[in-house]
C-alpha cells in the first residue's frame, strides 16, 4: 500500500514536516527548493506511522459527521473537541460550561438546531469581539458583522462595510479567527488581492501565512452540521469552492 499525498505545501523554512489533516489527507510542508525525490524518501520512511495516523483520522471524520448527541460525543468548539452530556428534565435546552455541553434530553429532537443556534450566538460574540479590537487597533472602521449559514466561504465582506462570517467560524483555533477576521478587515481599506493588500494583512498580523495556509486542514469543517436534513458532506461545496486566495488572484473577490 502506498501514501497518497493530498497536498505539497512550499515555503521558506528549513525542514520538511508531514501532517495528517483532521480528515485524514497528508499534507506536506517543504522548504522551496526539498527535491521531490527526498519529500518521497521521507514520506516512505513514514509509511506504516502515516498509513495508520491516516485511517484513524478518517475514521474519527467519519464519525464526526454523524451525531446522534449521546453521552461523550464530541463538539468543536473554537479549535477544541469539548464533550456532549446529556441530562433529564432540563429546562434550559442546551448549555455550555467548563469545556462541556450540556444537552437537555427534552430537546433531543432538536438537538441539531439549539447547537446551530448556540454556535450562531457565540460566533456573534466572539467574532464582533476580535473584529472591534482590530479594528480600534488598526483604525480600520467596519459597519457590523454578520453572521451566516454559510457552509462554502468561511467569510465575505459586503461593499457598504458589513463583514459576513459563516457561524462554523468559531469551531476553528483562536488564532485561525483571527486571521479571518483580519482579512476581511483588510479589505475595508483595500478591496482586492493585490500585494498592497497583502503587506496590509502582514502588517496586521506578521505570521497571517501559516493561518491561512492552515485554513485548508479546516475544510472540511464548512460541512459540519450542515442543516438540510441531517448531518452529510456533499460535493455542492466543491462546484462553489473557496476562492483560492494566492497571491497572484487579482480578482475583485474578498471572500475566502
Ligand atoms: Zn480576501
Amino acid at each position: 500500500m502506498s501514501v497518497k499525498v493530498d497536498q505539497i505545501i512550499r515555503t521558506e523554512r528549513k525542514s520538511t514536516e508531514i501532517q495528517v489533516s483532521v480528515e485524514g489527507h497528508i499534507i506536506v510542508r517543504a522548504p522551496l527548493n526539498e527535491p521531490i525525490e527526498r519529500i518521497e524518501e521521507i514520506i516512505e520512511s513514514k509509511k506504516f506511522w502515516l498509513l495508520r495516523t491516516q485511517q484513524i483520522a478518517k475514521a474519527k471524520y467519519l464519525n464526526d459527521l454523524h451525531k446522534k448527541y449521546e453521552d461523550g460525543e464530541k463538539f468543536l468548539y473554537l479549535g477544541i473537541e469539548r464533550n456532549l452530556q446529556t441530562i433529564d428534565n432540563d429546562p434550559v435546552p442546551l448549555s455550555y460550561r467548563d469545556g462541556t455541553f450540556f444537552l437537555s434530553k427534552n430537546y433531543l429532537k432538536f438537538a441539531n438546531k439549539f447547537f446551530i443556534d448556540w454556535y450562531k450566538d457565540r460566533a456573534l460574540d466572539y467574532i464582533s469581539g476580535v473584529a472591534d479590537r482590530f479594528s480600534s487597533l488598526y483604525k480600520i472602521p467596519y459597519k457590523k458583522v454578520i453572521i451566516k449559514d454559510s457552509f462554502s466561504q468561511w467569510a465575505s465582506c459586503s461593499g457598504d462595510g458589513n463583514l459576513n462570517f459563516s457561524w462554523r467560524v468559531v469551531l476553528v483555533p483562536p488564532e485561525v479567527i483571527a486571521y479571518l477576521v483580519v482579512h476581511e478587515l483588510a479589505h475595508m481599506d483595500i478591496r482586492n488581492h493585490s500585494s498592497d493588500y497583502w503587506i496590509k494583512v502582514e502588517q496586521m498580523m506578521p505570521d497571517y501565512l501559516k493561518h491561512e495556509n492552515s485554513l485548508k486542514e479546516y475544510d472540511h469543517i464548512l460541512s459540519i452540521l450542515k442543516n438540510d436534513g441531517g448531518p452529510s458532506f456533499t460535493d455542492s461545496r466543491d462546484s462553489k469552492k473557496k476562492e483560492d486566495i494566492s497571491k497572484q488572484n487579482k480578482q475583485l473577490e474578498f471572500e475566502i
